[in-house]
């Protein structure tokens, strides 16, 4: 059997899903808050057709029902080859029902309407995009490789083509001192683009990571906890979804919460605003759990 090379991610709620590592690393590795790949000195890497297949030969199973092309950024892959490893996956997996994969703005724009549609019609269904800011500054800061306008452009493209977005957005990652601009950014970005799944997590600062260089220099302040909630109440009450998921579930946040916009809208930052103007401290996971936290 072929052997993944490690480390390996994969977001949370593919935990159960069929692990097709067709690409190994990130080809942008840049993000500055981003240890992932940094820490084993990953190179990016993209296997080959009779690789990938053979992978994907070996660890087909019907118990499958979801599988997740891995690693940092699949979408880089060439259409073509892309398509048939989404094609062969349907093949040998009977009760396949969804494809999915980690796209970077930059690439998601670098393929045309045409690629998306024949991607979306070869099977694949969900793209996870790291949004992390709607912030320009903050964006440039921490070299996500994308503007806000291009994120959005990019969820518009995939919206085009019919794949459903998966953004992710990273409280704290604008520092103390973009915090507001941040968060007002960042929910004028959500509700431009208008993702079917929003998932929220909070920034912590890992020894591998440039940010965390600047954070120990004391150039990059985070903010605290309740800060972090104030930017999570500012997403929340400004974000306006036609029908999505809003959750920062995620074990690096302080409060967890599962909302379908915009049915739960109001009791969601009912409760956020109960929480952060009182300061209270029940219901919040402590920071040893948040520790627990090693990949993001
Ligand atoms: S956050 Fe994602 S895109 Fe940025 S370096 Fe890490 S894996 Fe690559």
């Amino acid at each position: 059997m072929i052997d993944y090379q490690q480390p390996m991610f994969r977001p949370p709620s593919e935990a159960n899903s069929l692990l097709i590592q067709a690409t190994i690393g990130c080809s942008h590795n840049n993000c500055t808050y981003c240890a992932m790949y940094r820490q084993s000195n990953q190179k990016f890497r993209m296997r080959k057709k009779d690789e990938i297949f053979k992978i994907i030969d070996e660890r087909s199973s019907v118990d499958f029902k979801r599988s997740f092309i891995a690693d940092g950024n699949a979408l880089v892959m060439p259409t073509k080859l892309l398509s048939e490893t989404i094609i062969e996956i349907f093949n040998k997996n009977k009760n396949m029902e969804r494809v999915s994969l980690y796209g970077n703005v930059g690439d998601i724009l670098r393929k045309s309407d045409d690629d998306l549609i024949k991607l979306q019609k070869s099977g694949l269904s969900l793209v996870y995009i790291g949004f992390e800011s709607g912030d320009n500054i903050t964006l440039r800061r921490i070299k996500k490789g994308a503007t806000k306008e291009q994120t959005i452009e990019a969820m518009n493209k995939l919206k085009r083509a019919k794949i459903k977005v998966s953004g992710m957005v990273l409280l704290g990652v604008g520092g103390k001192e973009r915090s507001f601009v941040h968060a007002y950014e960042t929910a004028d970005m959500l509700s431009k683009g208008d993702p079917e799944y929003v998932g929220l997590l909070s920034l912590q600062v890992r020894p591998g990571a440039p940010i965390y260089t600047e954070w120990e220099k004391g150039n990059f302040e985070l903010p605290d906890k309740f800060q972090i909630l104030k930017e999570l109440e500012i997403i929340a009450e400004n974000t306006e979804l036609s029908n999505g998921y809003f959750f920062s579930n995620h074990i690096s946040n302080y409060l967890p919460i599962k909302a379908i916009y915009p049915k739960d809208k109001d009791a969601t930052v009912a409760k956020i605003k109960n929480i952060v103007n009182e300061k209270k401290e029940k219901g919040l996971r402590s920071e040893y759990y948040r520790d627990i936290v090693n990949q993001y």
